[in-house]
């Protein structure tokens, strides 16, 4: 069974255990990637379920160092979580609720510390919200039974999603595997279940009797990331600055966004250099603010007041907001996807080049390829990059320079502010042509091309590429063949490290080959 029936089919088996289970003195509520207190399913049922026995909601995160190195959480993501808590546990307090947050080394142990923890606080029922990776989904099935066994309940419910993995099916059954049809039959069901954009209330206030039972609950410290994950002391002022955290910031954002830029999306979204997108792909990720409350303001601002129609950059944004949940429609239905293989198994035997020296000059942006440099560097330099300049950058290291794509989906995992599993993979999946996406392998990106035609001025090199800022906008696309050569070299920006037309024949028979062979 995939790992989600072992979960789905772990909480339908307890279910009447769970009708049955003694009240006790508090419910708990296990943060993961859901860190914010609004529009929080599995917080608002545990926030019911304590109102309706009388008793305390008890929160908790458990930070795990193992975890962060087994989901390749960047040192920016690791830091942008813990603030986060930070922000979590001020707003719970208000409402006093404790945020407890305790350190587990080792994954493994999270269960039984969590069983441990709930016997001392003396709470027969655990909510969280479900995550849809492989080893979360197994690890809660198991957790559920335990529970169950132990007399306790353990209730996992779809929040990440506007639709959950499993709503959607093809006229004959089947899983959709592309995106286009996915995505009308996605409209049509919300715009059939409006109640999916209901937003669920935030937590009722604790009764006061919490603070003195659970004294030893509030306040405690948020950990430091451990030494693998930690920023510098220079690092943490910049990007504290550049990204501030929290929900009440992810909402502003979202506001600002829909006020200022959603209506001229559709135009700006693949230039760059321009503030086009809403950058709310870190909170996404994290959880500081939900896909439903996304989709749902957007659809309020619509004219139509649908999902389609109406607004062109209203809709599209909601199209994109959809790509998450498709994203993880796949990875829920072909969890292979996230164990390192192509969604398509044909493209497994590609035989790839590891040259490391151009998976090197790829990482460091020194490919001599000014729009790939420039799009790298930025993620170096702020751990985010555009949209465009992802899917340019992994064609140009999957095909142009034919190395392995599951190394640059390491890479950005490793970097990214935003880094997460289902859409990584399914970028990476687009990009290298291993992935749901139709479209044949040899559709291959033309970097100059993409280039002149979404940074036409060069202002998104100009700002990531110093080297190449006096060069003229034409120039700057390919200084070494439009005659900036030596003023390129003088400032040291290096020359192309491939030639695309030869590197676009390699690839187009190593993955042919790698097809054919299987
Ligand atoms: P907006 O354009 O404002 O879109 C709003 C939200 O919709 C985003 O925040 C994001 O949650 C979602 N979204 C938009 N486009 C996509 C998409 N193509 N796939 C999935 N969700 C989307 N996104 C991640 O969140 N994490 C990743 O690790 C990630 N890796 C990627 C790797 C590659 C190779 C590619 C091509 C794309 C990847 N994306 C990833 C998708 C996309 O690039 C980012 O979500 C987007 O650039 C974030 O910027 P934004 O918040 O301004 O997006």
């Amino acid at each position: 069974p995939r790992p989600i029936e072992l979960l789905t089919s772990a909480l339908e088996e307890t279910a009447k255990e769970r009708r049955h289970v003694e009240p006790k003195d508090a419910v708990v509520h296990w943060f993961k990637m859901d860190l914010r207190h609004t529009d929080n399913k599995a917080l608002a049922l545990s926030s019911n379920k304590a109102l309706e026995l009388g008793v305390p909601l008890i929160c908790m995160y458990i930070v795990s160092p193992e975890d962060f190195e087994a989901h390749l959480r960047s040192p920016v993501r690791v830091d942008f979580m813990l603030r986060t808590l930070e922000v979590l546990q001020n707003d719970l307090a208000k409402l006093d609720i404790p945020l407890y947050v305790e350190t587990v080394e080792q994954r493994k142990k999270i269960p039984e510390r969590i069983l441990e923890l709930m016997d001392e606080w003396g709470a027969n029922h655990l909510f969280a919200n479900m995550e849809y990776e492989v080893d979360e989904l197994r690890r809660e099935a198991a957790m559920v039974r335990d529970l169950a066994e132990n007399g306790k309940s353990f209730e996992v419910v779809h929040d990440t999603c506007v639709v959950s993995p499993g709503s959607l099916q093809t006229g004959t059954g089947k899983q959709y595997a592309i995106y286009s049809p996915w995505y009308r039959s996605w409209i049509a069901h919300v715009h059939g279940n409006l109640d999916l954009l209901d937003l669920f209330e935030p937590p009722a206030k604790n009764p006061e009797r919490t603070r003195k039972l659970f004294t030893k609950l509030f306040d405690v410290p948020i950990p430091d990331a451990p030494p693998s994950k930690a920023l510098t002391e220079e690092e943490e002022k910049k990007f504290h600055a550049l990204w501030p955290c929290g929900e009440h910031e992810a909402k502003e954002r979202l506001n600002k966004f829909c006020e200022e830029r959603v209506g001229g999306y559709h135009d700006n979204r693949n230039i760059p250099s321009e503030n086009g997108t809403s950058c709310l792909s870190v909170h996404l990720a994290s959880g500081t603010i939900s896909a439903r409350t996304c989709v749902r303001t957007a659809r309020d601002r619509n004219k139509t007041k649908k999902l389609n129609g109406g607004n062109d950059g209203i809709q599209t944004w909601i199209s994109e907001v959809a790509w998450r949940d498709f994203y993880r429609h796949v990875l829920v239905n072909w969890p292979y996807v996230c164990m390192n293989k192509p969604f398509k198994p044909e493209y497994s035997n590609i035989t790839w080049s590891y040259d490391e020296e151009h998976f090197a000059a790829w990482c460091e942006g020194r490919t001599g390829f000014p729009i790939v440099d420039a799009a790298m560097r930025q993620l170096n330099n702020i751990g985010y990059m555009h949209n465009r300049c992802r899917m340019i950058v992994a064609s140009f290291l999957a095909k142009d320079l034919l190395l392995d794509w599951r190394k640059g989906e390491r890479y950005f995992m490793e970097h990214l502010i935003d880094g997460d599993f289902a859409s990584n993979s399914g970028g990476w999946g687009f990009g290298a042509s291993v992935g749901v996406d139709p479209q044949p392998y040899f559709r291959i990106f033309n970097p100059l091309l993409q280039s002149e035609k979404f940074d036409p001025n060069g202002d998104y090199i100009r700002k990531w590429v110093p080297e190449l800022r006096d060069m003229t906008s034409k120039e700057i696309h390919d200084p070494y063949n439009r005659g900036a050569g030596p003023r390129a070299k003088e400032k040291g920006y290096p020359k192309a490290i491939v030639e695309h037309k030869a590197c676009r024949e390699r690839a187009l028979h190593a993955y042919k080959d790698g097809i054919e062979s299987d």
